[in-house]
Parts: structure tokens; C-alpha cells; sequence
């Protein structure tokens, strides 16, 4: 009973799926993972296209965008990722993951994703500060977070449909869309896991 191989596309809350793919080509997914297990989500590594099948959600994580994005494009999961999300599969993009879910960069260019209507600074505050801690006010959260930041983007444009949710200065750092949450810190790299129940239980329904 417990065997879902046959679902088509993306897990519905009704299936009662609790099954959260972390994207493992590269960066630290396996932080992601363990405390997806903590909070009683059965993590899913993915690493190709079928391992997508009735996910309730996927994080991109941290890591290097440029090389997570060439490796996207040869297993075919830039497309399968599009695809997922497109079917209303919850995304969340971590640092690396928020300049893949990116439309468009400043920088040079390289393989997005392209789900959020937003203009990414890939490295944005990295030549002033490699990386650094914040206490972020976040639209939602009564306490601040503690955001890690390393080599970390920020949104220096957002479209329509993009909600900021919290910023430092006037650089965006974290945003959600219907079915999509960006941070350009590393939630997994602290003890505070509330960016991940909001994920699970705001973006991903569970
Ligand atoms: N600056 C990196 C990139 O563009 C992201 C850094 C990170 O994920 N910690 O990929």
C-alpha cells in the first residue's frame, strides 16, 4: 500500500504523499535531507528525471549554480525540474538554487531555471563580504532569522506574482511565488528550521 510508482506528476495533499526531493547533483543537499527527516518528510535524492514521480516538493540547493545548472541541462532535469514545477510541483531555491530559479542574471550567461520573474545578482555581496550572518526580519516569522550567507545572490529586481518576503538594505533575500520560495542564505547550515516547516506546510501543503 505504501507504493506509489505509479503516480503520474506531482503528489496532492489528498494522496497523503510526504515524500521531498532535495536535487543531489552537487552543493549540500545531504543537510537538506537530514533535517527534512527530522521533521518527519521521508527525503528523496534526485539525480534524474524519474525521481521526480509524486514528490510533494524539491529543494535546490546551495553549491555552485553554474555547475548544478551544466549538470541540470545533461540529466535533463532543467527541463524535468520546469516541467514539475509548471504542473504546480512546490520548488525552493537555496542560494545556488535561488540563482537557478532565477529568469534572468546580471552575470554572465549560464543555465537557470527560470521560474520567478526576478533578476539575480549571482555573488551579490561577494566582493564585499565572502560571507557573513544576519538577523532577518521575515515577513511571516514573529522572531528574526538568523540567515548564513555565503558568496550568497540577492534579487535585485522582482516581477509580478513575486512576493518579498524578507530583505538586507534594499537587496531582496527571500521571496515566494504561488508555488515557489527562494532564500540566497542557508537555513540548512542552522538549527532553525522554521524556513523548512514554512516550506512543507505554506508551499508544499503538508
Ligand atoms: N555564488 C554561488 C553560485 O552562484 C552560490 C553560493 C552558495 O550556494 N553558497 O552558485
Amino acid at each position: 500500500m505504501a507504493g506509489n510508482g505509479e503516480t503520474n506528476g506531482v503528489a496532492r495533499e489528498e494522496e497523503g504523499q510526504k515524500r521531498v526531493g532535495v536535487l543531489a547533483l552537487q552543493g549540500d543537499f545531504r543537510e537538506h535531507a537530514e533535517i527534512l527527516r527530522g521533521l518527519g518528510v521521508e527525503p528523496v535524492e534526485v539525480r534524474a528525471v524519474e525521481d521526480l514521480e509524486g514528490l510533494a516538493g524539491i529543494i535546490v540547493p546551495g553549491g555552485e549554480s553554474t555547475t548544478i545548472g551544466k549538470m541540470m541541462v545533461s540529466s535533463g532535469l532543467l527541463d524535468g525540474i520546469r516541467s514539475y514545477y509548471y504542473k504546480g510541483g512546490p520548488v525552493w531555491g537555496t542560494c545556488a538554487g535561488m540563482v537557478l530559479a532565477a529568469s534572468a542574471t546580471t552575470g554572465p550567461r549560464q543555465p537557470l531555471l527560470g521560474l520567478m520573474n526576478a533578476l539575480v545578482e549571482r555573488n551579490g555581496f561577494g566582493r564585499q563580504v565572502h560571507s557573513f550572518e544576519a538577523d532577518l526580519e521575515v515577513d511571516g516569522f514573529e522572531e528574526p532569522f538568523t540567515g548564513v550567507f555565503i558568496r550568497a545572490p540577492f534579487f535585485e529586481d522582482v516581477g509580478p506574482g513575486v512576493e518579498v518576503l524578507s530583505k538586507v538594505g534594499d537587496r531582496v533575500v527571500a521571496a515566494r511565488g504561488e508555488n515557489i520560495l527562494v532564500t540566497a542564505f542557508h537555513p540548512e547550515l542552522t538549527d532553525d528550521v522554521r524556513f523548512h516547516e514554512y516550506f512543507l506546510r505554506e508551499v508544499c501543503s503538508i
